[in-house]
């Protein structure tokens, strides 16, 4: 059953110029991007995105990192992989969440690093399971972004909204 996970390459993975390094990992999986961009986590979209953990004590550090504030790079690349099997492939890839106990040659392991204040710094997030990854890509991505449909949208007419547009 082709399934969809979504992928985000976090601050610390930019910072440290590891973008091609992990997409070269993650196409072994042989999987299709069917979405990619940069993208910035608001405090709203970190918070939402980690709500699972909202009652850890690293909480509040886990939201500094996802926006940006620990590397000085306020953005992540968020990218949607699609495909038989999806999910696990890409979480064996990431490795384990502690990147100390994330084997060797997997991407946490090899890059990953925990802080002094004792947040995993494991340059990489995937999607835990089906309900987890339609959440997420719902929250980082709008339909028109996927070039595959894989979740129910409506047609809506917003009169009110303003959109920019090239000048
Ligand atoms: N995290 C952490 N300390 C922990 C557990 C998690 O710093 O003890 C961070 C880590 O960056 C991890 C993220 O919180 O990737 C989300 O945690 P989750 O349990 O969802 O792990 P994941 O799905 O990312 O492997
Ligand atoms: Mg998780």
């Amino acid at each position: 059953m082709d399934q969809a996970t979504l992928i985000l390459i976090k601050p610390d993975g930019l910072k440290k110029s590891l973008t091609g390094n992990i997409l070269t990992r993650l196409s072994e999986t042989k999987l299709e991007i069917v979405a990619a961009k940069v993208a910035r986590a608001s405090e709203e979209l970190a918070i939402e995105h980690y709500k699972h953990l909202k009652d850890k004590p690293f909480f509040e550090e886990l939201i500094h990192y996802i926006k940006g504030e620990l590397h000085d790079r306020r953005k992540v690349m968020a990218l949607i992989y699609w495909g038989e099997g999806a999910i696990i492939k890409c979480r064996e890839l990431a490795g384990a969440t502690n990147p100390e106990e994330a084997e060797p040659t997997s991407i946490r392991g090899a890059y990953g690093r925990i802080t002094t204040s004792g947040v995993y710094e494991n340059v990489i997030h995937v999607s835990a399971n089906d309900q987890d990854a339609e959440r997420e890509i719902q929250l980082w991505f709008q339909p028109d972004e996927i070039i595959v449909d894989l979740y129910p949208t409506k047609i809506i007419t917003e009169k009110t909204d303003k959109i920019r547009v090239w000048g």
